[in-house]
């Protein structure tokens, strides 16, 4: 099974990541986790490029296909095989970052970011991204100094980012599952395990329906 941690900087994804990884193991699982762009050699140079601090020009279409190159790279070296081996694979971003980021938030189309995405994936989608949902109010103050090239990019972008991951949310209302992120991290943990643990239940009982 694939599942995707994403939502604004500094909503909690590394943290509730890491522990629902945790949980995983704890049932058994052999679990794959992996940060995107980055997690492959070519997917770690192209993460200095975007979002290490440089003065030389990237356009946004650039960026975009940057991100999305460092994504298939990333499937084809990792989720895919990871998944083919009956792995868990969980990762910290993955497609819907790039429709909000460069598309919803910068000013690429985001429709034309899916179908480029899709192409760039071959259409492998999660079974369930969980996006963090938190004020940019209260995100920003948890970035601390050094910003990142996407995190300087002010409250006002952050402010489209998170509308747009709320759009994107409301458009695929079945794999997308929205968490406010304004709570305590336990909490959170929770709710997100209760939500995957009805949902591999519903996975195993329609596979057994037809064997
Ligand atoms: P992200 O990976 O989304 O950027 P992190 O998991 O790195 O976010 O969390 C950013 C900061 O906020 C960290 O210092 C983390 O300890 C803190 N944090 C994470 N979740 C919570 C929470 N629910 N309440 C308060 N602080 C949190
Ligand atoms: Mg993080």
């Amino acid at each position: 099974m694939f599942f995707v941690f994403d939502g604004v900087d500094g909503a909690g994804k590394s943290t509730q990541l890491d522990l629902f990884v945790e949980w995983l193991r704890d049932l058994g699982r052999a679990v794959v986790t992996c940060k995107d762009p980055g997690s492959t050699e070519l997917g770690e140079q192209l993460r200095a490029l975007l979002l290490g601090k440089h003065e030389t020009p990237i356009h946004m279409r650039t960026e975009m296909m940057m991100f999305t190159t460092a994504r298939t790279q990333l499937v084809q070296q990792i989720v895919k095989p990871s998944l083919a081996r009956g792995e868990f694979v969980v990762l910290d971003r993955y497609i819907l970052s790039t429709v909000v980021y460069q598309g919803h938030a910068g000013d690429l189309d985001p429709d034309e970011l899916w179908t480029v995405n899709r192409i760039a994936t071959e259409g492998l989608l999660p079974d369930k991204t969980f996006i963090l949902d938190l004020p940019v109010e209260v995100a920003m103050p948890r970035l601390g100094q050094s910003l990142d090239r996407m995190e300087s990019r002010g409250a006002e972008y952050m402010h489209r980012v998170r509308d747009g991951f709320l759009f994107e949310a409301r458009r695929n209302p079945d794999s997308v599952e929205v968490v406010d992120a304004n709570r305590e991290i336990g909490v959170i943990q929770k709710e997100i395990r209760e939500t995957t643990g009805k949902y591999m239940a519903r996975k195993s009982s329609a596979r057994s329906r037809f064997l």
